[in-house]
């Protein structure tokens, strides 16, 4: 199984999960249909399904054209079907989904939005957490709760610390700043801020991220408490 970031948009990332025994592959969040098309055209690879994290059009954008062009079924949350363009195959928290390699568990995560869900490959070990939980930062709570999002964010606390971690946008050396100023004395915070910045001047993006390495500079994961957690989103929002 190999992943393929693809860039879309402003600063989304979608994500290609590609088995190699055949070239079929899954799409995770199709912001927009374009830069998928030129991959998946280049590689002929044969696009099965479509995940989406939750409904914002930045992460359901290419829905409709790719399912059009290559038949794909588009895959999302039961309690969200009525808001996922083309949805074929609609699971429930905790569902275990397979097809032929394909193999994932699904997780509601309320507090970005209420139908958000996270994909877990779990045999490959890798968390697609959409716009969730970010590298060095957490999603906004449009939908949610405070509290939905910082049990949401537990949750992906609790996931074994190797897991790597997809994330929705390159959103890691603006929310670095935040980390930074809350956090300064961080030695693991600098060390990942240095190979953030070393990614990035290559042009390459700085995901994906770990478990671990979010529990030691992701200062959302690291507040004791739901005060302290809505404390920090509140001055993230007006950062
Ligand atoms: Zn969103
Ligand atoms: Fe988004």
């Amino acid at each position: 199984m190999k992943i393929e970031i693809i860039k879309c948009l402003q600063d989304n990332y979608s994500y290609l999960v590609i088995d190699e025994s055949n070239n079929s592959a899954c799409v995770i969040d199709p912001s927009e249909s374009k830069p998928l098309i030129k991959f998946i055209e280049k590689k002929s690879i044969n696009l099965k399904f479509i995940l989406n994290t939750h409904h914002h059009y930045d992460h359901v954008g290419g829905n409709k054209e790719l399912k059009k062009k290559y038949n794909s079924k588009v895959i999302g949350f039961c309690n969200d079907k009525h808001r996922i363009p083309e949805i074929d195959i609609s699971l429930k928290d905790r569902e275990i989904w397979k097809h032929n390699n394909f193999e994932f568990k699904i997780f509601h995560v309320p507090g970005h939005t209420s139908g958000h869900i996270c994909f877990h490959f779990y045999k490959q070990k890798i968390l697609f957490t959409g716009d969730t939980l970010f590298s060095l930062g957490c999603g906004r709570i449009f939908e949610g709760t405070y509290e939905e999002m910082y049990q949401s964010i537990n949750l992906i606390k609790s996931f074994p610390l190797e897991t790597k971690i997809y994330c929705g946008h390159e959103y890691t050396l603006k929310n670095s700043e935040f980390c930074s100023a809350y956090d300064s004395e961080n030695i693991n915070l600098k060390n990942k801020i240095f190979s953030v910045k070393e990614k990035l001047k290559k042009n390459l993006p700085s995901i994906p991220t770990t478990v671990k390495e979010e529990l030691d500079c992701n200062i959302f994961l690291r507040t004791k408490n739901l005060e302290g957690f809505s404390k920090l989103r509140d001055l993230k929002d007006n950062f």
